[in-house]
C-alpha cells in the first residue's frame, strides 16, 4: 500500500461524501470515479463498510476500494432490468431489538417481524426488554418467555433505575450494533445511561433523516467512547417484508422450520390445508399461538 493510503471504517454518508475513520482520525472522502462506472447491483458504499482510501494534501480522501462485506442489512428493490440490493448497513454484528415491558405495551407482532428480518439476514439479535421497573422482573419474564423458550437472548433492563445497564454496556462494547424498536421504548435513555449525550446524538441523526423517501438507509454510525459503534435502524414500517416470499416465511420461524416437512402438501401454507403439521403443533401447544398468528398475518401481507 502506498504511504498516502489508509484503511478505515465508513461512519457517515452525507450528500455524496463519506466520513471514514482511520486511526481515530476522520477523513471526508469521495469515491474514485472509476469505481462508480462499474456495473453495480448493490449499494457501492454503505455506512459500516471497510475501505481503502488515499489521503490528499488537504487531508480529504478518495475511496479506492471497498472490502468485501461480512454481513449486510439490506433490502431488495426489483429493478426493471435486474434486482438491486440496497444496503442499509454494512457489516452489522448484532441487532438490539429494544421493547418496553409497558408504556408503550410491547407489540410482539412487531418484534416477530424484526425477528423474521434478522433470521433471514442471519444477523445475531438480542431482545432488550426495558422498563422492567414498571412491571417487575417476574411479569417481564412472563411477557418475553416465548422468546427465551425459542433460545432468543433477552436482556431485562431499566434505564430509569439503572438496572442491568452494565450488561447492556458489555453487549455494545467492541461491536457494530444496530438498534431497532418502537419509539418510546427507551433507546435514547439506555444509551444515555452508558454515555451522556449519546441518546441525543442518535435522536439528531434520526431527526435529520426522518423525512422523505430516502430515509431507509443508516446515515451514521456513532462511536462509543469505549470501542464500538451504534446505529439507529429504520423502523419496521419502512423495513417491510416485501422482498420475503410467502413460501419462505416459515423458514424464518425457528419453531416452524423443522415441522414443515411433516405437512401433507409440500406447498402447505399452514393455514387451512388438511394434514398440516404446523397446525397440529399449535393445537398440541408445541408452537405458541401468538407466534403462529404472527406467521399467518405476515403470510397474508398484513402490515399490522
Ligand atoms: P426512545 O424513543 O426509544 O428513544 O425512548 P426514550 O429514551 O425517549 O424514552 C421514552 C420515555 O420512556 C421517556 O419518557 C423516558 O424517560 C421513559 N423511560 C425510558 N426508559 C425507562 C425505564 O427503564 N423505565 C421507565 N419507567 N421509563 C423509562
Ligand atoms: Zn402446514
Amino acid at each position: 500500500m502506498n504511504p498516502n493510503e489508509r484503511t478505515g471504517l465508513v461512519t457517515r454518508l452525507q450528500a455524496g461524501f463519506y466520513t471514514v475513520r482511520a486511526d481515530l482520525a476522520e477523513y471526508t472522502c469521495r469515491i474514485r470515479g472509476k469505481l462508480k462506472k462499474e456495473m453495480q447491483n448493490s449499494t457501492l458504499v454503505a455506512v459500516g463498510d471497510q475501505v481503502r482510501f488515499s489521503v490528499l494534501p488537504d487531508r480529504s480522501g478518495v475511496i479506492e476500494e471497498i472490502f468485501p462485506r461480512k454481513k449486510e442489512f439490506y433490502r431488495l428493490s426489483p429493478g426493471t432490468l435486474r434486482e438491486f440490493k440496497q444496503v442499509l448497513l454494512a457489516n452489522p454484528e448484532q441487532v438490539l431489538l429494544v421493547f418496553a415491558c409497558a408504556e408503550p405495551e410491547p407489540s410482539l407482532r412487531m418484534l416477530d417481524r424484526f425477528l423474521v428480518i434478522t433470521e433471514k439476514q442471519q444477523i445475531p439479535e438480542i431482545i432488550i426488554a426495558n422498563k422492567v421497573d414498571l412491571v417487575g422482573e417476574k411479569k417481564a419474564a412472563e411477557i418475553f418467555s416465548l422468546y427465551t423458550e425459542l433460545n432468543y437472548r433477552v436482556l431485562y433492563t431499566s434505564a430509569k433505575q439503572g438496572f442491568n445497564i452494565q450488561s447492556f454496556h458489555e453487549v455494545l462494547k467492541g461491536k457494530i450494533s444496530a438498534l431497532a424498536g418502537p419509539s418510546g421504548a427507551g433507546k435514547s435513555s439506555l444509551l444515555n445511561c452508558i454515555q451522556p449525550g449519546l441518546g441525543l446524538r442518535i435522536g439528531q441523526v434520526k431527526g435529520a433523516t426522518g423525512k422523505g423517501k430516502h430515509t431507509t438507509v443508516v446515515r451514521e454510525l456513532i462511536a462509543l467512547e469505549e470501542d464500538g459503534f451504534v446505529a439507529d435502524m429504520p423502523g419496521p414500517r419502512t423495513l417491510s417484508l416485501w422482498d420475503t416470499q410467502p413460501e419462505e416465511l416459515d423458514g424464518y420461524f425457528p419453531e416452524l422450520r423443522g415441522l414443515v416437512s411433516g405437512c401433507l402438501f409440500s406447498n402447505c401454507s399452514h393455514d387451512s390445508e388438511p394434514g398440516c403439521a404446523v397446525k397440529l403443533a399449535v393445537e398440541e401447544g408445541r408452537v405458541h399461538p401468538a407466534r403462529y398468528e404472527s406467521y399467518i398475518r405476515m403470510r397474508i401481507g398484513d402490515e399490522g
